[in-house]
């Protein structure tokens, strides 16, 4: 006699309905054949690298649990994103005690993935903010094209590397000094009152970084701020990362975030501007960064950073 037909098996959701599909049906395990095409979800559970204590290596883990049960239809564009190819890279493994080891491997699997699969856009889920250095490093060894980083952020992350080594306060002035990011193709969003000293804010200035601070997001609005940021990259680079530190978000949204303050982004100017930078044709990557799961509640940070990159995957159809 086969199983009875309402005998669900252990493990199985509650209750399945047919017509909907969620992006666990769609996201396939990548097999290591070259020449993926698509979205690609990468982990890069590393927050050793952290200042203050952190459980961000926990994030991929909760961040594709989120995914995998949300369904893949947009309804305000009409478009099903199953309709999508979708790959799951799986995960850096991080070295136990090498942090430099665990940042190498980050770079040299960015570049061994992006080399053979070339057109693939990765969808990189942190970690700390200090996995942003290496996996842009890596992809720009891999594409050999002149690259912009556009930041979304509440802080600077430019401190200086002698004094704590390449921690999640340090990522871009780690590629402005050592891995050979032109400080004047790095445009950082959301930047915050009381999160930042004048040192850092003095150095950006000095090196042509271009700052955009929450308060011009308040009086010039999210869809000007993202405009003028893409538009000052796009005649000077070729390809454009995007990274998403969800602190960016007002702490109400984002309960997830080691460094959570007042004052940031509502998610809608989130979304927003992701889908238009999604929309761009140069920007080819994008990150999620410092959700802590331990300190979230209900995977509240790791919804929102799916919102996220799904928004960014919503422009792309648009573009
Ligand atoms: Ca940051």
């Amino acid at each position: 006699m086969s199983k009875p037909p309402f005998l669900k098996s252990a493990g199985q959701t509650a209750f399945q309905d047919s017509m909907v599909t969620k992006f666990g049906d769609v996201l396939l395990p990548w097999d290591g054949q070259e020449g993926v095409k698509g979205f690609g979800l990468m982990g890069l559970p590393l927050s050793k690298t952290s200042i203050s204590h952190s459980g961000a290596s926990f994030a991929p883990e909760s961040v594709r649990s989120v995914f995998k049960n949300m369904a893949t239809y947009a309804v305000e564009q009409d478009i099903d994103l199953a309709a999508v190819p979708w790959t799951d890279l799986g995960d850096v493994q991080m070295h136990l005690t090498d942090m430099n080891e665990s940042h190498n491997r980050i770079a040299s699997t960015m570049n061994d993935v992006m080399t053979s699969n070339p057109e693939l856009i990765p969808i990189l889920i942190g970690g700390d903010h200090s996995v942003t250095a290496s996996a842009f490093s890596g992809l720009s060894q891999a594409l050999r094209k002149k690259a912009g980083i556009i930041q979304l952020d509440a802080h600077h992350d430019l401190r200086n590397v002698e004094d704590g080594g390449p921690s999640n306060g340090t990522p871009f002035r780690r590629l402005i000094e050592t891995l050979n990011l032109d400080p004047r193709h790095l445009v950082q969003i959301g930047i915050r009152n009381f999160a930042n000293s004048q040192e850092y804010s003095a150095y950006a200035r000095e090196k042509g970084v271009t700052v955009f601070t929450m308060r011009e997001i308040r009086e010039k609005g999210i869809r000007t701020i993202g405009r003028q940021a893409y538009q000052k990259l796009a005649k000077e680079v070729e390809f454009i990362y995007v990274s998403v530190d969800m602190d960016v978000l007002d702490q109400a949204y984002a309960p997830g975030c080691p460094a959570i303050l007042p004052g940031g982004m509502h998610p809608e100017d989130l979304f927003s501007a992701l889908v238009y930078l999604g929309s761009q044709s140069l920007t080819k990557a994008i990150d999620l960064v410092e959700i802590d799961p331990k300190l979230d509640s209900r995977d509240q940070t790791s919804r929102m950073a799916v919102m996220a990159f799904l928004s960014f995957v919503l422009g792309k159809q648009l573009g």
